[in-house]
């Protein structure tokens, strides 16, 4: 997964950072509501961990900004605040949870599972796009009442282009769904992948931003 970390504190930051890492997640880590802001407006991530005393603001107002953009990356709320109030203001605002300072590293990831998990459950219905319904649940995608069907490196492409339309997915996060920790890639392979999927699926559903990803035009 492609997580983003906003944290202005090093000796929280760091050991999470390294915890995460370890677990084969790509970290991006900003201490600035501004950084974040930018890097969320320009990149995907799966889920978004924020603190909420930054030093140019309070992270509650980040989220803000985020949902009313409509993005809908899950964010879990980073806070040594443990005052009911600041919980309900969180989740209020579109947090998907939250977890306490100190916090055990082991509980952050199980809560990184948790919310992805949630997200992925309400992909779980066929949506159309463009002339196709596609069931992620079942792997299943038609035009007109007949199946047309993907290999699974392909269907693993489509998934992660499908769970963030419009939006430019960077060359690395399709290749860390496709490929496993460790996996040799060749330097076309993900290339090979899409212009199978775009001979199957149609030839302008997704689109190539040079230097900077792939995106699915709905
Ligand atoms: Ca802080």
């Amino acid at each position: 997964m492609r997580i983003l970390l906003i944290e202005d504190e090093a000796a929280l930051a760091r050991p999470l950072r390294e915890h995460l890492e370890a677990e084969h997640h790509i970290v991006e880590w900003f201490t600035t509501l501004d950084e974040a802001l930018s890097a969320i407006l320009t990149l995907e991530y799966d889920i978004i961990l924020l603190d909420l005393q930054l030093p140019d603001g309070d992270g509650l107002s980040l989220l803000s900004k985020v949902r009313d953009r409509h993005i809908r990356t899950p964010v879990i709320i980073l806070t040594a605040r443990d005052k009911v109030s600041d919980r309900i203001d969180g989740l209020n605002r579109g947090a998907d949870d939250y977890v306490i300072k100190p916090f055990d590293l082991n509980e952050v990831t199980a809560r990184i599972h948790t919310v992805c998990r949630r997200s992925t459950d309400q992909l779980t219905q066929t949506s159309l796009v463009r002339d196709l319904s596609i069931c992620l649940a079942d792997r299943s995608v038609s035009r007109q009442g007949r199946d047309i069907r993907l290999t699974s490196k392909e269907w693993s492409v489509l998934e992660v282009l499908l769970r963030r339309p419009s939006k430019i997915v960077p060359k690395e996060s399709l290749e860390a769904a496709v490929y496993a920790f460790g996996d040799e890639v060749e330097s076309n392979a993900l290339e090979a992948h899409i212009s199978r999927l775009r001979a199957k699926l149609g030839k302008d559903l997704i689109v190539t931003h040079r230097g900077l990803g792939y995106l699915l035009q709905p």
